[in-house]
């Protein structure tokens, strides 16, 4: 159950330089998790506690676990994500087997960032319901927050969880020593749109008719997830049409396509 429950990466490739938009997120997860992996003897000199769990928060595909990623990447750590819905689990007592088994995992691969995905799935607020189901999930919360709090005999282990649904979530994983660090990551603004595509048309074949900069202002609304399907869809098109050069009119029909799509609700929430 482990190996599928569990993404293990010992060496991710994603860089900060990939990811577009977001530089204040960056040098804040920089800050809380980077720091205290490479220099733990700062925090010791200072005289304060690294924050013990990140939580970035934020619309799906906005780079979150991009962010994860790289911050692995960047310290020579270990990758492993989890993402919540798996730690509900249908036997009693098997979520919280597999946080123990996540954070052994940890210890064993450190340095290492541990990524909990979609963490509202077992943290949100209690529900009226008091199906047993309710509690298998309480008690797999509790396990995690245990964990957590059992963190600096831990060494290099780093966590940092994700949510799109912050405001469902249990007020007692944000108390000091367990998610104490909030980040949130933004959709992207026009800026930080037009930096998305120009990093994911680098490898592309574009056309000199393509103005970026024109296109990033039509993107109102796109995340960063939404762009990279975008500019695969463009380069669809100009393959579709038997060119090897991609096109404005290859971005613009992309756009469409995609915008069609989410108004019958095929691409995630906008
Ligand atoms: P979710 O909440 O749905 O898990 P997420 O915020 O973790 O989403 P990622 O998985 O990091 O999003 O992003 C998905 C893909 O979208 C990335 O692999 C990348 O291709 C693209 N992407 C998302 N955000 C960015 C960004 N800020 N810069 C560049 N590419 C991005």
């Amino acid at each position: 159950a482990r190996a599928q429950a569990m993404e293990v990466d010992e060496s991710p490739e994603v860089t900060y330089d990939d990811i577009g938009g977001i530089d204040e997120q960056i040098r804040e997860v920089k800050e809380a998790v980077e720091d205290p992996l490479s220099s733990p003897e700062l925090f010791e000199e200072v005289g304060v506690d690294p924050p013990s769990g990140v939580l970035l928060y934020g619309p799906p595909g906005t780079g979150k676990t991009m962010l994860a990623k790289a911050v692995a990447n960047q310290t020579d750590a270990t990758f492993i994500k989890m993402a919540g819905s798996e730690l509900v689990q249908k036997f009693i007592g098997e979520g919280a087997r597999l946080v123990r088994d996540l954070f052994s995992l940890a210890a064993e691969r450190e340095p290492a960032v541990i990524f909990i995905d979609e963490i509202d799935a077992v943290a949100s607020k209690r529900t009226d319901s008091k199906t047993s189901g309710d509690a298998e999930v309480q008690r797999t919360m509790m396990q995690l927050l245990n964990e957590m709090d059992g963190f600096e005999e831990r060494g290099d282990v780093r966590i940092i969880a994700a949510t799109n649904r912050f405001d469902m979530l249990d007020e007692a994983i944000l108390r000091p020593g367990r998610f104490d660090r909030l980040i949130e990551v933004p959709k992207p603004n026009e800026e930080g749109r037009r930096r998305i595509l120009e990093i994911h048309t680098s490898r592309m074949n574009v056309a000199d008719d393509v103005d970026l900069d024109e296109f990033a202002d039509e993107l109102d609304g796109f995340s960063g997830a939404d762009i990279a399907s975008l500019t695969t869809e463009a380069g669809m098109f100009a393959i579709r049409d038997d060119r090897t050069e991609v096109k404005m009119d290859d971005f613009e029909a992309a756009r469409e396509k995609l915008a069609e799509a989410e108004e019958d609700d095929i691409v995630g929430e906008f």
